[in-house]
């Protein structure tokens, strides 16, 4: 298994919507929230999710990943921003300012077809 980290965190995924799905209804779409820590290419986890959730009632249900960035915190100019990478160079200089990520993994909402057959 080339992605077994984004499938052991898609499969714990699948069994907290399956327990939070409504008995009557489909769920269309599931929103996440993933710090930057966590290292999640949320093309692969999309994929796992497929994957986990065939013959389950969330089979078809489309992943949605919200990607978290770095915060970037300068010990030197005292300066946070938000950056896509960890490993940056300030502005100021400072070759090493410090990467800050979290290490968040929220279901964030379910959106379900009520009427769906
Ligand atoms: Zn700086």
């Amino acid at each position: 298994m080339p992605h077994v980290h984004e499938f052991s965190i898609a499969q714990a995924l699948a069994g907290q919507v399956l327990r939070y799905a409504p008995a009557a209804g489909r769920v269309r779409e599931v929103r996440i929230r993933v710090g930057a820590l966590r290292g999640i290419e949320p093309e692969s986890l999309g994929m796992c999710w497929e994957a986990v959730t065939i013959g389950t009632p969330i089979a078809g249900s489309v992943l949605r990943v919200d990607l978290r960035p770095w915060s970037i915190h300068c010990p030197t100019c005292d300066r946070t921003w938000d950056s896509a990478v960890p490993f940056v160079t300030c502005t100021c200089g400072e070759p090493e300012p410090l990467p800050q990520g979290g290490d968040e993994l929220d279901l964030v909402s379910l959106t379900v077809d009520e009427d769906a057959a």
